[in-house]
Order: C-alpha cells, then structure tokens, then sequence
C-alpha cells in the first residue's frame, strides 16, 4: 500500500479559536452591516478571509527575531534580507517596504503620472487602488480562458498578447509607463502565469521598450505551478525556475505577507540604478530609511528566513495539497469552483451556485453571508463589490465572474477545518433555491469600498 501524503511540518504552539451559534452569528454580521471586514475575529470560527500575513511562522522563524539588528542605518538584518533576496531573484537594487501596497506606491511615484496606461493581467485591488488614485487606467489584458471557470486551461493567469500588442500600438510609448504581470493572478482565482508566458511578455514589451514589472506576492506558488505543469520544467527545482522567471522582469513589488511566510512586510526590488536613485527618495519619504523602510530589524530577518522556507519543494507541496484537498472536496459535491485549482485559495463561482440572483444584487457577497451564517467561516467576496465603481462614470463594474474566495492561511488550519468549509457549502448548496433576498449598498467609501462598506437586505 502507497503511504498517505501528510504534511513536511508538525505543530509547536495552538491558539484557541471559538465556534458560535447561528444566533450570535446573525447579530455580529448585521452589526457588521454584512460586510466581513467589519467582523471582529473572534466573532470568526475558521477565517478564510485572506492567506495574507495570517500564517504560521516557523520555529526557525521566531528564532530569527531575535538576532534581529534594530539600528536605524545599516542594520546588519537589512543586507542579510538583501543578499536573499539578490540570490533568489537576480536584483541587484533592493528597498524594503511595510507591505505590498507600500512598493507600489513608491515604485508608481517614480513611474507613473495622470493619464498613463498600465496594461497587465487583471491587477489586484491596491494595484488598481494605486494606479486609479493617480489618474492613470489598469488594462486588463488576462487570456479569455480565465472568466470561464470550467476551462481546464493550466496557466489562466497568462496575458492575452495580442490584447497586450493592441495596447502598446494604441497608446503612445511616454504613456505606457510599465506592464505590470501578476504572479499567480490572484483575482482570476490565484491562477498561474506560465514561463513561456512570461518570455513573450517580455520580449514584445522590448519590441516596444516598455518595462515589465512582476507583482510578486505569490512568486513561489507560482514557480510550482510551472514544475507542475510545464513542459521542460518538472526537474528544475523551484529556485531555478524562480530565478528564471524574474529574468524575464525589470523589477518586482513583494508582499511579504503572502510568499514572504511573515505577518507584515514588503519590499520593492529592480535592475535599474536610476529607478532606485528615485524610488529611495519615495522610500524615506514615505516608509523609512534605506536599510528599513517600515520594517523592524527581526521582522527583515524573519522574512529573509521565510524567502528560504517558501522555495523548499516540500513546502510547497503541503501548501498546495491543502488547497486542493478543500477544492477537489467542493468539485466532488458539485459546487462550481474556478477550474483548474489555483495556489491560495479555492475561488467558488457564486453566479452559477445562485443562477436565479441578479449580480446586480452582490450575489457572491450573498453567498460569502450564508456562509458565515452557517458555520462561522468568513471567505470574502471577489466581485461587483471588490471591482467597485468606474472611476469616470461612477456606474457599478461587474466582473465577467462572481466568486466567494475561501484563501487558505499557511501552516495553519487542518483538514479537519476544511471539511466544516465543505459541510457548510453543501448545506447552502442543498438549499440554495430558497436564498433570494441579496444586499443593497447603504456606504461606501470613494476608492476601495468594500473594506469599510455597509450594506443592508434588499426589502429590509
Ligand atoms: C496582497 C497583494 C498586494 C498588496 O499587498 P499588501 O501587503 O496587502 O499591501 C498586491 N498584489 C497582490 C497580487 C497581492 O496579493
């Protein structure tokens, strides 16, 4: 007999969590004007919310905290997290950041300015957030493939190139800053981008002397997916198929949250000498010094750490096994997820789950409040909500697709977590028919609205 998978880690330290009762659970999401985000997390039984900084450190981790150098310039954690990162991605220019958003805020000042274009394969919120906010336009060039979530299409994340050239023809060459590909496209369901991909990216994008730069959070799962299932790829090993794919980039933003195996951080990494002489004045203005940009000492130590973890086959084989136990597990049930299974989180398609609610009604916001009525998961949606307002016409965006995204933390549920995460899909699934009353919006914020929205039953 074959021996079953289990897990390259075992458990050193738990933390109680609390299961409520469906009375509780009606009370806290109405007080919470059924937006997720406004939950407090023990008001949470098992938070799918998001795979960012929600991990388990490694005993090796915790253990680099405390060798952590907190001077204020040169601190001797700073050129430990630099030589790493150096190593593994082949930058020579290296700026730590507090977390995603912060590399990209900095990296777009030097970039980008109003009326730009940045074309890419559907840019994840903050990124848009950040372009928006600048007056400039995200252009989602993403593969058709991808809105079609019964698609078996291994790389849905890739860049459509003639949506790509059409783009780099249409506007000219002082208005097309950079090209952002995100690694694995988290919005098209934590998709991957393939290698071959990437060098075709790259080499129009030369044609048309444009740079290319990766949004990196989820550079190693990414890399697996590519030893997956690529041609050519299955007996490279990760860190040569990591080093390989940032060849193909001029530089990339990092949250560390994610791939970084950390809680907090981020950094911002290039080749070009001039773009770091400007990116390090954004930096100090708005992070901190060179050698710390908003990160303790520890934490670049921890991350440095987490860099080497991340990249370790084994690793990434229990990260993505646990994935798709939960998504193999809801295909099996016949609830429609996006296909095939991504790195993060299992994407369940809340448009063909609720066929008769209209997506003007948020339906996979819908889907994400039953969910938490009925067991006290929180997912989050990724929809009309997450996709906002257009910012000239203010007209609600709908995505091609509505999804409930249940992101899995690293390192930190069980099996035994997930198969509650089934169960209560299938209790919805089961009864999905009578579910009919979706949301009306009651506030929203100008940019990034479904943080801190409230929302109300439609006919309440
Ligand atoms: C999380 C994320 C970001 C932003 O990073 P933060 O650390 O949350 O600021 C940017 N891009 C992608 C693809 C992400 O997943």
């Amino acid at each position: 007999m074959n021996l079953p998978f289990a897990e390259n880690y075992r458990i050193k330290m738990v933390e109680p969590i609390y299961r409520s009762t469906r009375e509780e659970r009606e009370r806290w999401i109405a007080e919470a004007g059924y937006n997720v985000f406004n939950l407090r997390s023990d008001q949470v039984y098992i938070d799918l919310l998001t795979d960012s900084g929600t991990g388990a450190m490694s005993d090796q981790q915790w253990a680099a905290l405390m060798t952590g150098d907190e001077s204020y310039a040169g601190s001797s954690s700073y050129y430990y997290l630099k030589e790493k990162v150096t190593e593994l991605f082949g930058f020579d220019y290296f700026l730590p950041v507090h977390q995603g958003r912060a590399a990209e805020n900095v990296l777009f000042s030097v970039l980008l300015k109003e009326g730009d274009v940045v074309p890419g394969n559907a840019h994840f919120d903050t990124t848009k957030g950040h372009i928006e906010f600048r007056k400039a336009q995200a252009i989602d060039c993403t593969i058709d493939e991808a809105s079609d979530t019964e698609s078996q299409h291994p790389f849905k994340g890739n860049i459509d190139l003639n949506k790509l050239r059409n783009v780099l023809e249409t506007y000219p060459n002082e208005q097309v800053p950079l090209i952002i590909v995100t690694v694995t496209c988290n919005s098209v369901g934590g998709q991957p981008v393939s290698m071959e991909n990437l060098r075709q990216v790259k080499q129009l994008a030369s044609h048309y002397d444009v740079p290319v730069v990766f949004d990196s959070a989820r550079f190693a799962e990414n890399a697996w997916f590519i030893q997956q299932r690529e041609h050519g790829y299955e007996h490279k090993t990760i860190r040569e198929i990591v080093r390989e794919m940032y060849t193909h980039a001029d530089g990339m933003t990092m949250s560390s949250k994610k791939d970084g195996l950390v809680n907090i951080g981020g950094f911002l990494a290039m080749r070009s000498s001039s773009w770091f002489e400007k990116a390090t004045m954004f930096n100090i203005l708005y992070e901190g010094f060179i050698t710390y940009g908003g990160m303790a000492g520890r934490d670049m130590n921890a991350l440095a750490v987490g860099l080497e973890e991340v990249t370790d086959r084994d690793y990434l084989e229990s990260r993505i096994r646990q994935v798709h136990y939960l998504g193999n597990k809801l295909t099996e049930a016949g609830i429609p997820v996006q296909q095939p299974l991504g790195g993060h989180a299992v994407f369940v398609d809340a448009g063909r789950f609720l066929p008769h609610v209209p997506k003007e009604e948020f339906v996979a916001q819908m889907l994400t409040v039953e969910l938490y009525l009925e067991a006290g998961v929180r997912g989050v949606e990724v929809g009309a909500l997450l996709a906002d307002r257009d910012p000239i016409t203010r007209e609600n965006r709908y995505p091609a697709v509505e999804f409930l995204r249940l992101a899995l933390p690293r390192r930190t549920y069980t099996n035994n977590h997930l198969d509650v995460v089934v169960a209560a899909l299938k209790n919805i699934y089961e009864r999905r028919t009578e579910i009919k009353h979706g949301f009306e919006i009651v506030h929203e914020a100008p940019v990034m609205r479904h943080f801190t929205m409230r929302l109300k039953p439609i006919g309440e």
